[in-house]
């Protein structure tokens, strides 16, 4: 479809009221300043593209890429223009122009394939034990790695050697009674960097009823395509994982990952394969899916364990942009860490605004997401909290960082880990 047919551009250009609503609440706007970073600076400048009063230049996209894609202009904006979709219909128009080859070998080779992202993952498994990434570092090594990754490679600590797929079977039946037959959407990040979440998510789910299928090829949710201009290749990726996933009879499709929800929501599904062939299975698809938290309130209404001597600890919750804007779930995951004995829920000052990280925005744009995560950690850190909670991975990676480059001590869990341990602790104590 060309781009000035394309639904977000097309319908939404026109709406925009220059109220400056979404100026208000953009995270990188407060950072830069600049009307040219602001989100009706974007959309202005998509309408400049569309009219081809600007070209589809790297320059252009460079300006468009300054944008984490939080969606919380998009939430603020009164014409109800979607801004971060016509900014990812720009970018992907753009790329289309200027494709580049480390791109192609990332998002389109790489990414697609879990076998390589596995390995690659693994290399940086080998650089982190045998302290080549360090040795890389003194020596000036990394200086060498493209864009801010000198500066941006040490976001990527502690990578575990065994991502969760090599621990999980496939099907992990009901412990008790079976209620429903779940479909979980392991995703990359999940899989590859926390596999501990992934093993709480099927814990809790098999705990409470529900016998859990981790279909084996599932692909990636076409997420960090998006982000960098790589429509095609995340319509083929999300037409794949739709194929996938209806070839099984599954009650709901349920994913831990706040990225992987948003980008197996509905919404998202008609933003790639509205109007295409596919449509209709990737709405039935798309009903099905929903983010680990809001099941495990909204449908299976969890009970925790009642445990009087649980250890008592302060958590703060941290919303994941793809889960508070993009779909709107912030009861849920406070709710569940309400019920988890022991944990008091305190809340941190803007909890809902983007930690900076952004799947890729922290690779791309260091300085930018440092400065967005500092403001982040010192809101956290005043709670006096001694977790904080999120649902998302490329947060959790984030957050760490941010944490570790304080002189806070907190752990960064997802609330799910937080359940799992609960159930086995009071297990243990016999309750
Ligand atoms: S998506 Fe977020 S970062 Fe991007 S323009 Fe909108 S508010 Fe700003
Ligand atoms: S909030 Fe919406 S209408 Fe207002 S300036 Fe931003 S894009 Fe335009």
């Amino acid at each position: 479809m060309e781009f000035k047919e394309l639904p977000p551009v097309k319908e939404q250009i026109m709406k925009c009221v220059r109220c400056g609503k979404c100026r208000s609440v953009c995270p990188t706007f407060a950072v830069i300043g600049n009307e040219t970073a602001a989100p009706r600076g974007h959309v202005f400048m998509v309408g400049m593209l569309r009219n081809g009063v600007v070209q589809p230049t790297p320059e252009v996209y460079d300006r468009l890429s300054n944008c984490l894609m939080c969606e919380s202009c998009s939430v603020a904006c009164p014409s109800g223009i979607d801004i971060h979709e016509l900014n990812a219909a720009a970018r992907s128009y753009i790329y289309e122009k200027n494709p580049s080859l480390s791109k192609e070998l990332i998002f389109d080779t790489m990414w697609t394939h879990p076998g390589m992202l596995k390995t690659s993952v693994r290399f940086m498994w080998l650089a982190q034990k045998t302290g080549l990434q360090k040795l890389g570092r003194s020596l000036g090594i990394t200086k060498l790695l493209p864009g801010d990754l000198p500066k941006a490679e040490k976001i990527l600590s502690s990578v575990p050697y065994f991502p969760a797929r090599s621990e999980l079977s496939e099907v992990n039946p009901a412990r008790g009674e079976k209620r429903y037959t779940v479909g979980y959407f392991l995703g990359c990040a999940t899989n590859l960097f926390n596999p501990e979440v992934a093993k709480a998510t099927v814990d809790v789910l098999t705990r409470n009823g529900c016998e859990v299928i981790i279909p084996a090829d599932t692909k990636c949710c076409g997420l960090p395509q998006i982000a960098n201009g790589k429509m095609e290749t995340a319509r083929e990726l999300a037409a794949h994982n739709v194929k996938i996933f209806n070839s099984y009879d599954f009650d709901y499709i349920v994913t831990d990952c706040a990225s992987c929800s948003s980008a197996l929501s509905h919404k998202n599904m008609e933003f790639l394969l509205g109007g295409l062939k596919i449509e209709d299975q990737a709405f039935s698809f798309a009903e099905k899916v929903m983010d680990l938290t809001k099941f495990l309130i909204d449908v299976l209404d969890v009970q925790p364990p009642v445990n009087e001597n649980a250890k008592k600890v302060k958590v703060t919750y941290h919303d994941p942009c793809h889960l508070a804007n993009a779909q709107g779930i912030k009861e849920q995951p406070r709710e569940l860490l309400r019920r988890i004995p022991g944990v008091e829920l305190v809340e941190m000052k803007e909890a809902n605004r983007c930690c900076g990280g952004s799947g890729t925005y922290s690779l791309t744009h260091y300085d930018n997401s440092m400065k967005i995560l500092d403001r982040k950690i010192d809101n956290a850190m005043l709670t006096g909290a001694g977790k904080i909670a999120t649902c998302c991975p490329s947060c959790t990676m984030q957050l760490r960082y941010g944490v570790s480059r304080s002189k806070w001590q907190a752990d960064i869990v997802h609330p799910v880990v937080l359940l799992s341990q609960s159930y086995r602790q009071a297990k243990a104590l016999g309750k």
